[in-house]
């Protein structure tokens, strides 16, 4: 089985719908994929009536934007969690209406120097789609300011950038602990991406594990192969699992869907312990 447990659709910062997730899944091949938008599930729906249409299996997920109390960004993936567990939706609804915030101030800041204006942002951002620096790179790709978001990133956009501004994320072991109380399976997404900005030191990770963390997501593209040896040997000393995946963001990123898998056992695992909504495989529905 080929199973890839982390993409982004246009309900967050990927260039496809939902369904066209799915479509694209099965044209690289893949069984199994989990659909996982930065703080929403909106896209749920959708992407599981596709998967069903075309016999793709399908697993639900978030991508939570976390940051510690020492100012390091943390996204914790969670899979089949409860959509409506009031904590985590307080907390997914408050960091949401922060990033809108924050967006709007990045845009002013932007406007004295680029031709950009806050509406040409908000072209690009799709129906109740969580809002991010992607979306101000695709106006700044439209404007012919950079030729795509890659090189936005690279400078205008980065967080060392005048132009950056934080916004509100909830701390990444409460949300560990938010995940399982609605029922879900929280991962650690490329907790060693150094190239993304400062990572975690242990003591975050020991938090995180004693906090209910289940796995880490040792094959990803921006973790590099010191960081996944580590995260391979700290996942045995703690019972974790590891995941591979390849945050597939349609044409929003470099990253094709398959160039990183988890094993089928990993997928049971987290079929097994996700409790707060179903997952879909062809042939069985999973008690939940
Ligand atoms: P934000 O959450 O608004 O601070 O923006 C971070 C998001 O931007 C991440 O979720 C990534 O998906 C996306 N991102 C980060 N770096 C890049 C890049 N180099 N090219 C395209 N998208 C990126
Ligand atoms: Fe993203
Ligand atoms: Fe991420
Ligand atoms: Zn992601």
């Amino acid at each position: 089985m080929r199973i890839d447990l982390h993409t982004h659709s246009r309900v967050s910062d990927g260039t496809e719908d939902p369904a066209e997730v799915v479509r694209a899944a099965v044209g690289a091949g893949l069984d199994v994929v989990a659909l996982t938008d930065h703080d929403t599930t909106a896209g749920w729906t959708d992407a599981a009536a596709a998967a069903r249409d075309l016999g793709l299996g399908f697993v639900p997920g978030m991508e939570i934007s976390c940051r510690t109390s020492e100012g390091i960004s943390v996204h914790v993936l969670s899979y089949l969690q409860d959509p409506a567990h009031p904590g985590l939706l307080a907390e997914i609804s408050k960091a949401r209406d922060a990033r809108l915030t924050r967006a709007e101030r990045m845009v002013e800041l932007l406007a004295e120097d680029f031709p950009i204006t806050w509406e040409d942002v908000h072209a690009h951002v799709g129906h109740g789609a969580t809002v991010g620096r992607p979306h101000i790179a695709d106006a700044l790709v439209a404007a012919g300011v950079v030729a795509d978001r890659t090189e936005a990133f690279a400078h205008i956009l980065t967080s060392h950038s005048r132009y950056y501004v934080t916004h509100y994320a909830p701390d990444p072991v409460l949300v560990v602990e938010m995940v399982r109380q609605a029922g879900g399976v929280p991962v650690f997404a490329h907790p060693v991406a150094s190239a993304r900005g400062r990572v975690v030191g242990e003591e975050v990770f020991h938090q995180m594990v004693d906090a209910g963390l289940a796995g880490v997501e040792a094959d990803h593209r921006d973790n590099p192969p010191e960081g996944r040896t580590w995260l391979r040997r700290f996942a045995i000393e703690h019972g974790l699992f590891v995941t591979g995946s390849s945050d597939y963001h349609g044409a929003g990123k470099p990253n094709r869907l398959g160039e990183n898998v988890t094993a089928a056992e990993v997928l049971y695992r987290i079929l097994d312990e996700g409790t707060g909504t179903e997952a879909f495989l062809p042939g069985h529905t999973t008690a939940g």
